[in-house]
């Protein structure tokens, strides 16, 4: 059970205080902005980014968004040069000194074209059905979808995903996805993002409020992990809105950059 992550204030300061290093990652909807009905109406507060942008610029400190959105959308609508990215859920991925996208075997390529037919056949008689086009996943949305609609949708497409053993279908709360069997995942990319950063002993600090942000929860079990809502979570810490996480992601940034303080000479205590 996770606990109430400002009701633990005193472990967390102590615990990001005593960090050598921290890598901090974060989910972007539901996480740093409220969810919108439609994702393309999401911007990200100007304070949030500012927060972000001094946090990363701490020469203790990397930063990176996580998400399911493609890298190309998610770098437009953070707007930061100082922090890495993760797209399609880790398959895409930008930091100021590398980049990395998977490549997938000619197989499941195959396999992600037939499923990508299926789908526009699809949307063409459930117009309601929004759908996420990525390059290695895609995302379906029943958001404005009719039950009726819903449950067809599920039936042709967990009847054409049979043909594609390369692929699978992950139910999301508020669509399903399709994305290869390819064991890449938030929690890879979390792991992957951190290592080549600051290293495997920083402190690992991850955000998120998705089911797809456990992989991250579960691949950081000696960080601080904070879940966003109130469901069951592998996340050790909870707290309840985006304007929550702002705040705690203000209340980091106030506190001292450990490495600049031992660099001049200062104590931090
Ligand atoms: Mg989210």
């Amino acid at each position: 059970m996770s606990r109430s992550l400002f009701g633990h204030w005193s472990e967390i300061e102590s615990q990001v205080q005593e960090a050598n290093a921290v890598w901090l990652g974060t989910d972007f909807d539901g996480t740093l902005t409220e969810h919108q009905p439609e994702p393309h109406l999401v911007s990200l507060d100007d304070s949030v980014r500012q927060t972000l942008d001094s946090l990363a610029r701490r020469s203790s400190y990397s930063v990176a968004v996580v998400t399911g959105r493609s890298l190309q959308n998610i770098m437009q609508l953070v707007e930061l040069d100082s922090i890495g990215y993760a797209g399609d859920h880790g398959y895409e991925i930008h930091t100021t000194h590398w980049q990395s996208q998977e490549s997938l075997d000619e197989e499941a390529a195959a396999q992600l074209q037939y499923m990508n037919g299926v789908i526009i056949s699809l949307i063409a008689y459930h117009t309601a059905l929004q759908v996420d086009f990525k390059k290695y996943t895609m995302t379906m949305n029943f958001r404005h979808s009719s039950s009726e609609q819903r449950a067809d949708s599920l039936r042709i497409l967990t009847d054409a995903i049979v043909h594609c053993p390369r692929l699978k279908l992950r139910h999301l709360a508020r669509g399903i996805e399709i994305l290869p069997q390819h064991p890449t995942n938030k929690g890879t990319a979390a792991l992957l993002l951190k290592e080549r950063s600051v290293g495997r002993d920083a402190l690992g600090v991850f955000i998120g409020d998705d089911l797809t942000d456990e992989d991250a929860f579960l691949a950081l079990p000696d960080g601080i992990t904070i879940h966003v809502g109130e469901r069951e979570t592998a996340a050790r810490y909870r707290v309840d809105s985006p304007s929550q996480v702002a705040d705690f992601l203000a209340r980091l940034a106030k506190m001292p950059d450990r490495r600049q303080a031992l660099e001049t000479g200062k104590s931090v205590s």
